[in-house]
């Protein structure tokens, strides 16, 4: 069958080994910074993921089964681009969150929360994957911040 292309680029079909499986809010307005962070490190290969909320995915899940089709995800990542890193990522601002007027709109309540956030997924992926690097990081308006 004839295929009828709508766009054409090359890609390269060889196997990569990613340089971390990247867990990010899929808010469009830091997609940026988190691109240019991830270049700034000079990682190559990613395995991107982008659920509402980011890190929340495994700190506060809506419904446990979430969390473990991430869990799942990870472990395919694992298996197939011997991934080692994994960072996690929120941000100010997130809807999935509530937004900053949940936290009276106060942004060091609304860091101070994330943080924690952050200490709860790091140490659910920890037990569960002791293995490998769990890192975690706030994006807001300046820039991106390391949390753990
Ligand atoms: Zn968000």
């Amino acid at each position: 069958m004839q295929k009828e292309y709508v766009f054409k680029e090359k890609s390269d079909l060889g196997h990569y080994s990613a340089d971390a499986f990247t867990v990010r809010c899929v808010d469009d307005r830091f997609w940026k910074s988190f691109k240019h962070f991830i270049a700034s490190l000079g990682y190559e290969h990613i395995d991107p993921k982008s659920p509402a909320g980011g890190a929340k995915i495994f700190a506060s899940p809506e419904f446990e089964s979430d969390r473990d089709f991430y869990v799942r995800e990870i472990e395919k990542s694992i298996q197939l681009h011997h991934v080692k890193r994994v960072m996690l990522f929120s941000h100010t601002h997130c809807g999935a969150y509530g937004g900053i007027a949940r936290f009276h709109n106060s942004e060091e309540k609304e860091f101070a929360f994330h943080r924690e956030e952050h200490k709860k997924a790091k140490a659910f992926l920890k037990k569960k994957f002791p293995q490998l690097e769990i890192e975690t990081y706030f994006i807001d308006g300046e820039g991106i911040i390391r949390t753990q």
